[in-house]
C-alpha cells in the first residue's frame, strides 16, 4: 500500500499544503517545530480514526480556525482510494470514503493501513501496562475492526460495573443480581479480547525476535508474553472453558470488589511482558535497546499486517533514527526495501547519497514534495 497524496487545510500549523509521496522512502526533514510530526499525524488519523496524540478534534484545527480538513490519496494492488476527514470547531467531524459519507470512525478504520513509530512509543517498553495494551489493541483493530466493538463494549460494561460497585445507596445483596449479569457480559467480552490478543502476540513475538536478532547480529533476543489472570493456557485456549473460569473467579472476588468499590481484574489490567536476553526489558533495557525493541515491534506489526492483507502497510516513522547507533541505523534503512516509508528527521545529512525522496519542512510548508518520475 502506498500513500500518493496528502492534503492539509488548517490542520495544526499547516494552513494549506498538498504533499506528493514516492513509493519508496520519503524523508520529511527540517528544524524543530516546523510541522514534520504534524504531517505524519494527519496521515495516521486515517489508519486508526483518531490522532495518535490522543487529542480532541478541535485541538487539531489550526489556532483560530473554524474548520479544516485532511484528504488522503492511496493505492493498493486493486485500486486508488480517497479518504477525507473534515473537522469543525464545536461540531462533529465528517468523513468520506471515495466521496461517500461514512458515519463512524469504525467504518473508516481498516481501509488504509499504516504503522506508526513515534518517540511516545518508547513508553511501551518502560512505562505503565496501558501503553503496551494500547499498542496491541491499535494493531489488532486495524486488521480486525470488529474487535474495536468488543473493546468499546468491554469499556462500557466496566464503567457500569464500577458505578454499581460504588453505589452505596443500596446494600450489596440488592446489587448482586445486576453484578452477576454484568460479570457474565464482562466474561464474554474478556474472553474474546484476551484470546485475540494472545494469538496476535504469539505471532508478533516470533517476528520481533527475528528483527531484533538481525539488527544486533544475533546478540539480542526478545520474547513477548501475555500476563493476565484469565489463564487461557490451562484450558487449551477453549473459549467456553476460559469464559467459565473467568466468570467463577470474578464472582469469587465479589466481596473484595464491593469493598474496593472497583473491578479488580479483567483485560483492562492485563500486560505484555517483554523479555530481553532473559531479563525483563522494563527493568533492564538501555535507551537504545528500548528503541530497538519498539522498532522491531513496529516492523513486526507491519509483517503481520502484510500476512493478513497481502500488502505492506505504510510505515510512518517519527524521529526513529536518533539514539540508534550507526549499525542499527544502517540495518533499518536496508530493511525498508519494498515498503513505503515516510520518516521525519532533523538531520538531513544522514540520508546523503541515499535513494530517498527528500521533502524540506519549514513553518508548515513543504518543498520538494513532487514525485521524481
Ligand atoms: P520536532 O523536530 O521538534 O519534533 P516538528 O517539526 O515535528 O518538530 P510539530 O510537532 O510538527 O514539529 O509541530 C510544529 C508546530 O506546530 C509547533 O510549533 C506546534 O506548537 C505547532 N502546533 C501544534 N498544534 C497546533 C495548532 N493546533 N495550530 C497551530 N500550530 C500548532
Ligand atoms: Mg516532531
Amino acid at each position: 500500500m502506498n500513500v500518493t497524496t496528502a492534503e492539509y487545510r488548517n490542520f495544526r500549523n499547516i494552513e494549506n499544503a498538498a504533499l506528493t509521496f514516492s513509493p519508496g522512502v520519503n524523508i520529511l526533514y527540517g528544524d524543530n517545530a516546523q510541522g514534520k510530526t504534524n504531517a505524519l499525524e494527519g496521515i495516521y488519523c486515517f489508519a486508526c480514526g483518531k490522532s495518535f496524540r490522543g487529542v480532541h478534534d478541535r485541538e487539531l484545527l489550526r489556532f483560530g480556525a473554524e474548520d479544516g480538513g485532511l484528504k488522503l490519496g492511496f493505492s493498493d494492488a486493486q485500486r486508488e482510494q480517497k479518504l477525507e476527514l473534515h473537522l469543525y470547531q464545536g461540531k462533529t467531524r465528517q468523513m468520506r470514503r471515495n466521496g461517500v459519507p461514512v458515519k463512524r470512525s469504525a467504518d473508516f478504520v481498516g481501509t488504509f493501513h499504516g504503522v506508526l513509530f513515534c518517540p511516545e512509543h518508547l513508553t511501551m517498553i518502560k512505562g505503565a501496562p496501558q501503553a503496551r495494551r494500547s499498542f496491541l489493541d491499535a494493531a489488532i483493530c486495524q486488521l480486525k475492526p470488529g474487535d474495536m466493538a468488543a473493546l468499546a463494549d468491554y469499556a462500557k460494561v466496566l464503567k457500569q460495573r464500577n458505578a454499581l460497585l460504588k453505589d452505596e445507596t443500596r446494600d450489596v445483596r440488592a446489587r448482586m443480581p445486576l453484578y452477576e449479569v454484568l460479570t457474565g457480559q464482562m466474561a464474554d467480552l474478556n474472553t474474546r479480547i484476551v484470546l485475540t490478543r494472545m494469538k496476535y502476540l504469539h505471532l508478533l513475538g516470533e517476528c520481533v525476535d527475528r528483527f531484533l536478532s538481525d539488527m544486533t547480529s544475533g546478540a539480542e533476543h526478545v520474547s513477548l508474553g501475555y500476563d493476565c489472570d484469565a489463564e487461557p493456557e490451562q484450558h487449551g485456549g477453549d473459549a467456553q472453558a476460559v469464559r467459565n473460569a473467568f466468570y467463577e473467579k470474578a464472582v469469587s472476588y465479589a466481596a473484595r470488589e464491593f469493598a474496593a468499590e472497583t473491578t479488580l481484574h479483567g483485560c483492562h489490567r492485563d500486560d505484555i511482558v517483554i523479555t530481553l536476553n532473559d531479563r525483563e526489558a522494563r527493568l533492564y533495557a538501555s535507551q537504545g535497546q528500548d528503541r530497538s525493541i519498539a522498532l522491531a515491534m513496529k516492523l513486526g506489526e507491519g509483517e503481520l499486517s502484510r500476512t493478513a492483507t497481502g500488502e505492506y502497510p505504510v510505515f510512518l516513522f517519527d524521529d526513529v533514527l536518533s539514539e540508534l547507533d550507526s549499525r542499527r541505523q544502517q540495518y533499518l534503512m536496508e530493511r525498508l526495501g519494498g515498503r513505503q516509508v515516510i520518516m521525519t528527521s532533523c538531520n538531513e545529512s544522514l540520508f546523503a547519497g541515499m535513494d530517498v525522496h527528500m521533502i524540506r519542512v519549514k513553518a508548515g510548508t513543504y518543498e520538494g514534495a513532487k514525485r521524481e518520475d
